[in-house]
Parts: C-alpha cells; sequence; structure tokens
C-alpha cells in the first residue's frame, strides 16, 4: 500500500479516472500476490471474474489494519480464489498495541491467512515514529515465525533498517519483499539471503531504473508479481484505478524486459506464489 496515509485512515483513493480495459487473457495463468480487494471499487465477485478473464486466477488481499485484515479472512472464507494476509500497517503503527496485536495473532491462525503481513518500515511519510514502526515490525515478525507463516513487508525509503532488522531477528523461513523498491544490489542482497521479490506496476515506470534493473535479473523462482490494487497501475495507465486484472500489464512488461515468452514469467510466478503461499 502506496497511497497517502489520511488522518481518517481511510485509504481509499480518489477515483478521478476510469478503470482501464481488461487485458486479453494471459497465455498461462498467474497470480495477484498482493491487493487491497477491500478498498476497491467493485463487488469482490465482479473483481475476480475480471482477473480471471485476464488469467489471474488467484490473489492474496492484504490487510493493513485489524478492521481490513478481518476483512481480509472474510474473503478468503468466501472465495476459494482469495487467501488472505493480516497485519498492522507501519503508516499505523500506534494502533499496534497489545490487543491489537493479540487479535492479528489470533487472525494469523487462520487456515485461510497465508502471511503476516504488510508490516515493515515506511520512512516517506514521516507519519509515525520510526522507532514504533522498528518495535511493531519486530513484533509481527514474531508472530510470523510463531504461526510458521510468510512474512510479507512493506519497505520504503528503509532498505538498510528492514535488512538490519532481518538479520538480527531471523527472518521467517519465506520472507517477501512486496512492491520491491530496491535497486539491483539489494536485490542480490535478498535474493542472496533466500527472500522473494515481489514486482508491482512500478516496475514499468520511467522513473524506476534500479526497480527494472532488479526485475530483470531477480531468479524466476524468487520473482512474484503483483499489483498493490487499487494502487500503482502499470504503464499505459498509471494514474487510474488499479485492480488484479491489470497484473498482466506488469507479467507483459517483465517478460519483454527478460527476452522471454509470457508464459515464462506467468507460469513462475505462480509456482513461486504457490511455493510461498502453499496450494489454494
Ligand atoms: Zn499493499
Amino acid at each position: 500500500m502506496s497511497g497517502e496515509p489520511s488522518a481518517g485512515r481511510d485509504y481509499r483513493p480518489a477515483v478521478t479516472q476510469p478503470p482501464p480495459p481488461t487485458p486479453p487473457a494471459l497465455a498461462f495463468p498467474t497470480v495477484d500476490a498482493h491487493a487491497h480487494l477491500d478498498l476497491l471499487d467493485a463487488p469482490v465477485e465482479e473483481i475476480l471474474a475480471d482477473a480471471a478473464a485476464a488469467g489471474v486466477e488467484r490473489v492474496v488481499t492484504v490487510g493493513y489494519s485489524l478492521a481490513s485484515s478481518r476483512w481480509a479472512v472474510r474473503a478468503a472464507e468466501d472465495h476459494p480464489q482469495v487467501v488472505a494476509a493480516v497485519a498492522v500497517h507501519p503508516n499505523d503503527a500506534m494502533d499496534a498495541d497489545d490487543d491489537t496485536l493479540a487479535a492479528i495473532a489470533a487472525l494469523g491462525a487462520s487456515p485461510r491467512v497465508r502471511a503476516i503481513g504488510e508490516t515493515g518500515l515506511d520512512y516517506y511519510w514521516k507519519r509515525t515514529d520510526p522507532e514504533v514502526q522498528r518495535a511493531v515490525f519486530r513484533r509481527h515478525i514474531d508472530i510470523a515465525k510463531q504461526l510458521h507463516k510468510p512474512l510479507v513487508i512493506h519497505d520504503r525509503d528503509a532498505h538498510e533498517d528492514v535488512l538490519r532488522i532481518l538479520e538480527d531477528v531471523g527472518a521467517p523461513e519465506f520472507t517477501v519483499f512486496h512492491c520491491f523498491s530496491g535497486d539491483l544490489e539489494m536485490a542480490r542482497t535478498c535474493v542472496g539471503r533466500g527472500y522473494f521479490l515481489s514486482f508491482s506496476g512500478t516496475a514499468t515506470f520511467k522513473n524506476a531504473p534500479g526497480v527494472r534493473e532488479a526485475a530483470a535479473w531477480t531468479p524466476l523462482d524468487h520473482l512474484l508479481v503483483e499489483t498493490d490494487a487499487p494502487f500503482l497501475t502499470p504503464m499505459p495507465f498509471r494514474g487510474r484505478p488499479n485492480r488484479p486484472a491489470l497484473v498482466a500489464l506488469t507479467v507483459r512488461f517483465l517478460a519483454r524486459l527478460r527476452g522471454v515468452e509470457e508464459e515464462a514469467v506467468a507460469e513462475s510466478a505462480a509456482a513461486t506464489a504457490r511455493r510461498v503461499f502453499g496450494e489454494w
């Protein structure tokens, strides 16, 4: 989630432009490894049918507060194509008191919850005390390890501290950097430690050469694709509302970037999602 944290904590972006058309179906079905279905402006069934029409068969919907995490678990219980991740977002780390974290851990025990996240550090918005963010990040890492579930990390302008804390406390077996925002060197460090990198529409943005270099290099068995919908719509639709179907555009972009067939990226991203989040 990259949207600006608002005082009212309603992360729903203002929709000022029409949604892009549904892309033609991918030659091989894939997975959107990170979306916020609760922030989209259409019923879940409609979003999932539209995604399936583009060859996006399964979605991980991600909580960013206790309320949105509860919503994510319900959506995953109601829709076989959907699994959930639960956590309190770093921009709202001040809300993550002991009771809230205990409730997140309880939600996390659900079989439809396949990861703890998005958690991590965000030094871009400067809205939440970094010390509080770091403490809450460590608590979420503990929860992921206690539950033996993957960790989904939000890291914005905080690469060094994120890597240091993971090294300090020991990362869970499956650790995913959502919306990877580092460069080639950071990608090498992460993959070298066994972490997984999930690429969003930002890889298609002109002003993200470092992310593109990382996306061109990352071994396919450590690469995931995501939308972070409704945010970060891939080119050529940047600025318009995002949704899981549009991960097909990012898959096609990554295939061109890497000089391979779209099937290769779609298939390996789906296989890597199964390895990280389990079968669903
Ligand atoms: Zn997100």
